[in-house]
């Protein structure tokens, strides 16, 4: 017996705190590509996974050791940083620079700001969408005349689970 396909289910919850699972939101993803008429190979759709099982953001070279257990033959760094290129140019994955490493947009079917908080003891990041910092950053834009192409905000700090574990 097989399993029926996982079907997307697009959110529209502005409050969305990330109850979605990996299958759905790589399902989401696939129908998001086909709808662009862009594809989601395979190297690609396999990192989004990687990304979306994790519970941090992941470095390239943390993908590629993944990526060895899941393909008989082994994937080269070029071919994950263009995979990973073209997820974030689909909006389907930000790079977070302060940690050299990527995570995926937890609503890419909606246009938003990505924000993240990053917590620097465990790694955990949180990912939040904020009208009033994307409104402000649009505002801050416009009176400077400057065309926004890529807005990821990073804040980094200590998480709550890690704040708990280790009261101050
Ligand atoms: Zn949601
Ligand atoms: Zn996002
Ligand atoms: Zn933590």
């Amino acid at each position: 017996m097989t399993l029926p396909p996982i079907q997307p289910q697009p959110c529209s919850d502005p409050d969305c705190h990330g109850q979605h699972t990996p299958a759905e939101r790589v399902a989401l993803a696939m129908s998001l590509c086909d709808a662009r008429g862009v594809r989601l190979t395979a190297v690609r759709r396999q990192i989004l996974e990687l990304l979306w099982e994790s519970d941090h953001p992941a470095g390239a070279y943390e993908l590629i050791e993944a990526l060895k257990l899941r393909n008989a033959r082994p994937v080269g760094p070029p071919t994950v940083y263009r995979a990973l290129e073209f997820l974030i140019s689909q909006g389907l994955v930000s790079k977070i620079e302060s940690q050299n490493a990527y995570a995926p947009c937890a609503h890419p079917e909606r246009r938003h700001g990505c924000l993240f908080f990053i917590c620097g003891d465990c790694g955990a990041s949180v990912e939040l969408e904020d009208p009033q910092i994307e409104q402000q950053l649009a505002d801050d834009a416009a009176h400077l005349g400057f065309r926004m192409t890529r807005r990821v905000v990073e804040v980094v700090g200590i998480c709550s689970r890690c704040v708990a574990a280790n009261p101050a």
